[in-house]
């Protein structure tokens, strides 16, 4: 079994499978035997079992919350909004179950028609990681199973309980066995039993860049599709003519979700030259107002970062900082409390040659750097390996737009720290990955286009 420990205080808080090679290969066996069938059931039924799914989650959200706070670390107020969020991808994709349209095509020859269909491209392996146990599942799988495709999920082995969980409530909507499986245990092999199989058909994955690229030189042999939802290094602007407080209160939100552990969160603070300390101060008093513990009140609290690799890697970064002469406005070191937390810091008086400009933090940490003029600000922000998101503030429109079409990333995200919502295409550029996951475009990525040519008609 996997033990699974709560990071606010190291105590046990359930365990999971440890699946054997042949655990995994069976899994693999029935989500392809359950694919034909699955493959041809009508869309309102999917459509039907998904919402079922839906409903049953959503009568118990207390339930999951509890159980994510306890074995993430993360707050009750924000595991509900992140219940909220991946419950909104089983309800839309219940919906889009019914709209993967194909269409016609004017002929090129006079006895014949061209139809194009969209049909799911097989079963499907997923693997996501700990910091968004929930979402992460129902986004992947919610998606699969209205396109039509069998999904097996291998989550995160830091929080597999939010996991089955999440797979016992499937069961009891009645989606079946094989048309959603689940397997734990070693990471290695079971992603290479996944990307050597020739029966499956596509890898969806969201994790670091490193296994990513792993994971696509695996399946080079049996090439197959896949969606990557890698790392970030994400700017978040604040021109001069922006709305200083909203910015700040959007910043603030966007940065310590998760304690700071999102791909999305912002990484490089940029900020015009002429508001920098106006902002730092508001950012200094709003992060002084959130305590930091486990929260398993309603409350919105700071928590535990995942593991003790996390913490030391988040020291790290600042320590680097300090030690070239970074300024520290607050925190700086380990929070007091001990354990996994790490104090909310802000740095300021950075530069561009710090490892904390090029690392994804993954830490309660704003990193706040100066800057004169739009195009500076441009060129820095895509001085990066990754593209995920942009966050800007600003209220000119022309620079919205430029901002928009010179941003190099998969997202940018104007007046707003909130990136995420079923109905959006989330995904990145560059080293931040491909495909994209929820709206219309989220199903394009499980299913593929047939073109039939329907001649002989004359
Ligand atoms: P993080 O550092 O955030 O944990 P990872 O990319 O290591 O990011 O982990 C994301 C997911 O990838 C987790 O489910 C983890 O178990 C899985 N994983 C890690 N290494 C491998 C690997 N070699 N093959 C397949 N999956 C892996």
């Amino acid at each position: 079994m996997i033990d699974v420990f709560n990071p606010a205080n190291g105590t046990l808080v359930g365990r999971a499978p440890l699946h054997s090679a042949a655990q995994v290969s069976a899994a693999v066996d029935r989500a392809s035997a359950a694919f034909p069938a699955w493959s041809r059931t009508l869309a309102k039924q999917r459509s039907e079992l998904l919402r079922k799914w839906f409903e049953l989650v959503s009568a118990d959200r207390r339930a999951f919350a509890e159980l994510m706070c306890l074995e993430n670390g993360k707050c009750v107020a924000e595991a509900l909004g992140e219940i909220d969020y991946g419950l909104g991808f089983i309800e839309w994709y219940a919906e889009e179950a019914k709209r993967v349209y194909g269409d016609t095509i004017p002929t090129h020859a006079s006895d014949a028609a061209v139809l194009v269909t969209k049909e799911p491209v097989g079963p499907v392996a997923a693997i996501t990681p700990w910091n968004f146990p929930f979402m992460m599942i129902t986004r992947k799988v919610a998606t699969a199973l209205a396109a039509g495709c069998t999904i097996i999920i291998k989550p995160a082995e830091e929080t597999p309980l939010t996991a089955y969980k999440l797979l016992e409530y499937a069961r009891k909507a009645g989606i079946p066995e094989g048309v959603f499986e689940m397997v734990t245990g070693d990471p290695v092999g079971i992603g290479e039993r996944f990307t050597n199989d020739a029966r499956i058909r596509k890898i969806s994955f969201t994790g670091s860049t490193a296994v990513g690229k792993l994971l696509a030189r695996q399946s080079a042999g049996t090439l197959k599709k896949m969606t990557m939802e890698l790392g970030g290094n994400a700017p978040f602007i604040v021109f001069d003519d922006a709305d200083i407080e909203q910015a700040a209160r959007g910043l603030v939100a966007a940065k310590l979700r998760n304690s700071g552990q999102v791909c999305i969160s912002p990484n490089r603070i940029y900020v015009q030259s002429s508001v920098h300390d106006r902002l730092v101060a508001r950012i200094k008093e709003l992060v002084e107002e959130i305590p930091v513990e486990q929260g398993l009140q309603e409350r919105f609290v700071v928590g535990p970062l995942i593991n003790r690799r996390a913490l030391d890697k988040v020291a790290e970064l600042v320590d680097d900082a300090k030690a070239h002469g970074a300024k520290v406005v607050l925190g700086g070191s380990a929070h007091a409390r001990g354990g996994l937390f790490y104090a909310p810091t802000i740095l300021t008086e950075l530069n561009d040659d710090m490892q904390i400009r090029s690392t994804e933090i993954f830490g309660p940490v704003f990193p706040v750097y100066r800057f004169d003029t739009e195009d500076e600000v441009i060129a820095r922000s895509n001085d990066t390996e990754y593209g995920l998101v942009a966050y800007a503030w600003t209220r000119e429109l022309g620079r919205s737009f430029r901002l928009s079409r010179n941003i190099e990333s998969g997202m940018v995200i104007l007046n707003s720290g909130s990136v995420g919502t079923a109905s959006v295409p989330f995904g990145g550029v560059k080293q931040s990955g491909y495909g994209r996951e929820g709206s219309h475009y989220g199903i394009e990525e499980y299913v593929h286009v047939k073109y039939t040519l329907m001649a002989g008609l004359a």
